[in-house]
């Protein structure tokens, strides 16, 4: 027996395990819910359904999008010679805020991490060495910035390692990052744009 009914208990606890929300909060969602007429759950219910079959990922960058291309691989303004390469959606979203960055991204769905078991299968770093060889194949003398804006973190400067060793033997391949150590990774996200663009102004070779 407990005081929370049986349904407000398990949307509670399912709504607990979305990010950025606690027990507390999830609770009060999920009372909050109940008060709503059926018909908007309904609607909800049925966005969260749906929410896989309408998104689509760009081939080209893997961000989520309605398009594939997306809309920032589909712009001819954009420089497909500059790769940002993220770790997630967030993070691409942080940088075009800041509005200054004019090419294009790569979302690598994570960062390697071998205490998690995250390995180099399990994040697409293969898709992105392909990426790159696809660039450089169209525009035969072009050469590829890959501008590495990911965690300071250990692991994040392993995937950055990772990545620059994998383009060490390629002389048409140049790997950066942006001139001030911002915090980057997921925290990009919280990132103030104005020093977003101060950080972006400059590119330094990683060594
Ligand atoms: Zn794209």
């Amino acid at each position: 027996m407990g005081i929370i009914p049986k349904a407000l208990k398990a949307l509670t606890l399912d709504l607990q395990r979305l990010p950025g929300i606690g027990p507390k909060s999830a609770r009060r969602i999920a009372y909050y819910m109940f008060t709503l007429p059926q018909s908007r759950l309904e609607f909800l219910s049925q966005t969260i359904k749906e929410l896989q079959q309408s998104v689509t990922v760009c081939q080209f960058c893997r961000l989520l999008s309605d398009t594939n291309p997306c809309e920032i691989c589909g712009d001819s303004a954009r420089n497909p010679l500059e790769i940002c390469v993220v770790e997630d959606n967030m993070d691409v979203f942080a940088i075009e805020k800041a509005g200054t960055y004019k090419g294009v991204y790569f979302v690598l769905g994570g960062i390697l991490s071998p205490a998690k078991g995250i390995g180099i299968d399990d994040i697409a770093i293969s898709a992105l060495q392909k990426r790159v060889n696809d660039v450089l194949k169209q525009k035969n003398n072009g050469t590829v910035e890959i501008i590495l804006a990911l965690s300071p973190s250990t692991e994040g400067q392993t995937t950055s390692l990772y990545i620059k060793e994998l383009f060490a033997e390629n002389e048409k391949v140049s790997v950066t990052r942006f001139a001030i150590g911002i915090s980057v990774g997921s925290d990009l996200d919280y990132v103030d744009s104005f020093t977003l663009q101060e950080a972006m102004k400059g590119r330094i070779k990683v060594e």
